[in-house]
């Protein structure tokens, strides 16, 4: 069976004095951990992981190496994300070009060489992902 890693945005209530506080709760079919202390939970999931990647914990940090050598799908409050969806986050500049990926001259999100699109603009020829073009069809 393979290993799911699981992040849960968290809302921790003390059942006796009734405080509460947010974090999230991070698990596999091995381990878990959690933290509680952040002042809120981002409503991007992966501004979420993107916390997640800065915690200090152990065994946080062990999940995600595992999930980075495993190139592995990531759950994120019942959302999945696939390794290609997220690498951007682990990896360096450098290392994704290596992988043939480009950030798009509009928006920055990181796109495979191949979805890109070239924008033949006065000064330069820019590089965009499909979304952007298709938003500059719309407008
Ligand atoms: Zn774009």
């Amino acid at each position: 069976m393979s290993n799911q890693i699981t992040i849960q945005p968290t809302k921790f209530v003390n059942v006796r004095s009734g405080d509460s506080s947010l974090g999230v709760r991070v698990y596999d079919n091995y381990g878990q951990s959690y933290t509680n202390t952040w002042e809120s939970i981002p409503d991007d999931d992966l501004e979420i992981l993107k916390l997640v990647l800065e915690l200090e914990d152990k065994v946080v940090c062990a999940m995600m190496d595992f999930l980075q050598e495993d190139q592995k799908t990531i759950d994120i409050g019942g959302e999945y994300y696939s390794w290609d969806e997220i690498k951007y986050l682990f990896l360096d500049d450098e290392e994704m070009i290596n992988d043939d990926m480009l950030k798009c001259d509009h928006c920055e999100k990181w796109i495979d060489v191949e979805d890109a699109i070239s924008q033949g603009t006065h000064h330069s020829s820019e590089k965009w992902c499909p979304e952007c073009v298709k938003g500059k069809q719309n407008d």
